[in-house]
């Protein structure tokens, strides 16, 4: 019986907030619990450097056995929360064990979203990309299958497809939008992102969703898409989103609304329970509207978020949203957020490199970069830190945006 805190979920949130908590000084039991099996691994590099075969597993861990032991978390691997009963501060698992809790954190992530029931049974060599054992599968189906649909021109879909394409597979990507990435950046770094994956040879549906899946044998063979064209597949990826694992919060009562809804400090509306990442719906001090986020920068700022609060030194989550993907030579990032901009400013670098500063009502909203990264830092700090240059100084380019941060 552990008592102390309990953490259901040991990906980026979670492990983070074990290791935070310990650094902030608390002495008390802490129990991560990790639904899957093995050491707790980084995603990002699942849809990049992994796919593409430059780093391998024992790359992935995030914190090592030693490090774990080290600092008294006890990490107990393979083990599914099944039951939160409130009253008793118990969690129950699905072997029967039941663990009992001072304090609860939720950091249960979110799960790849499937093929609507329509579809009938699913073939082999259909698949989305969410843990290593997805990555591990298509890591080892790539070596047989040439021709591969990915359907979702997310940046999952669009990394996974960059990846197959590098390492020398024939890729179609499907989305049904009239362009890719719509729900996540300006039109303007679409369009440079959709030139790349077609100077690739990477064969482009927009406006196209999937309609039909046909297998020989349980094997797939082709898919047929909605505008009616035929495409001849040994593998199909599904990259459409992900969905928030918050079952376990909404049987225990706990309110839930595309996400386990925290106030600013990541506490729920259980004073003993606290939710970080991928999982939560929190209020956005920028949009001023409850959000949810899928990034690494949320995962970690609202486990330091909430390892404050449980240790009794509670401040408010502010920070600004940050994100980066890689595809083909290029690196995308961003910083902040794109709704209600009323203005952007380019500014160009070399080899096809450039960063759009995004305005609303002549205040900095948010900026992306392509093969930038020193200005996406820049950037990340001029925000963090509230000193935000003027439309007229980012229209300047001799104008030294530094000067902004630390004016002389
Ligand atoms: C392929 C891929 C590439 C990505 N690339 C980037 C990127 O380039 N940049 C970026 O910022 N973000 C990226 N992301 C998003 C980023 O990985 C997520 O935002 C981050 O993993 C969220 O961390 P989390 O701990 O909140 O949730 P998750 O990583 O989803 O982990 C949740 C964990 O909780 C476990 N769990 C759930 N329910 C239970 C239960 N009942 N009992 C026990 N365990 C449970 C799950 O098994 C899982 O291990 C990527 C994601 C993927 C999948």
């Amino acid at each position: 019986m552990p008592g102390g805190l309990i953490i259901i979920g040991a990906s980026h949130a979670g492990v983070q907030l074990a290791a935070k908590t310990r650094e902030l000084g608390y002495q008390e039991p802490i129990t991560l619990i990790n639904g899957e099996p093995g050491l707790p691994y980084q995603k990002p590099p699942l849809s990049k450097a992994f796919l593409l075969g430059k780093i391998d597993e024992g790359d992935l861990a995030l914190r090592s056995e030693r490090f774990f032991a080290d600092a008294g978390i006890n990490l107990l691997p393979e083990k599914r929360c099944v039951g939160i009963d409130r009253t008793a501060k118990t969690v129950a698992f699905s072997d029967g064990a039941r663990l009992r809790y001072e304090t609860l954190a939720l950091a249960t992530g979110a799960r790849a979203r499937t093929l609507p029931a329509s579809f009938g049974k699913i073939p082999s060599g259909v698949l989305s990309l969410r843990t290593i054992e997805d990555a591990r599968f298509v890591r080892t189906a790539v070596a047989s299958a040439r021709r591969i649909v990915v359907v979702g021109g997310g940046f999952i879909g669009l990394e996974v497809a960059s990846a197959l394409t590098t390492i020398g597979c024939q890729v179609a990507l499907v989305e049904f939008q009239p362009r890719l990435l719509a729900r996540s950046c300006s039109p303007e770094v679409a369009d440079a992102i959709e030139g790349l994956h077609r100077s690739a040879g990477i064969e482009l549906h927009l406006q196209a969703g999937l309609a039909e899946i046909h297998a020989c044998s349980e094997r797939l063979e082709r898919v047929t898409l909605t505008n009616g064209l035929e495409l001849e597949a040994d593998m199909l990826l599904f990259g459409i989103g992900a969905v928030p694992n918050i079952e376990l919060a909404a049987d225990a009562g706990l309110p839930c609304d595309n996400g386990i809804l925290v106030d600013q400090f990541c506490r729920t509306a259980d004073p003993h329970i606290l939710a970080v990442g991928d999982c939560t719906s929190f209020p956005s001090h920028q949009l001023r509207i409850p959000i949810r986020l899928e990034c690494i920068q949320n995962a970690h700022d609202q486990a330091a978020t909430a390892a404050a609060t449980l240790v009794g030194r509670s401040s408010p989550y502010v920070s600004a949203p940050w994100f980066w993907s890689d595809q083909h030579d290029c690196k995308f990032q961003m910083v902040g957020f794109l709704d209600r901009v009323d203005r952007t400013i380019r500014r160009d670098g070399e080899d096809g490199a450039f960063s759009l500063w995004h305005f609303a009502e002549k205040r900095l909203h948010a900026v992306e970069t392509i093969n930038r990264p020193g200005e996406h830092l820049l950037a990340r700090q001029l925000i963090a830190r509230d000193r935000l240059p003027t439309p007229e100084q980012v229209a300047d380019p001799a104008f030294n945006l530094r000067m902004v941060l630390t004016p002389a």
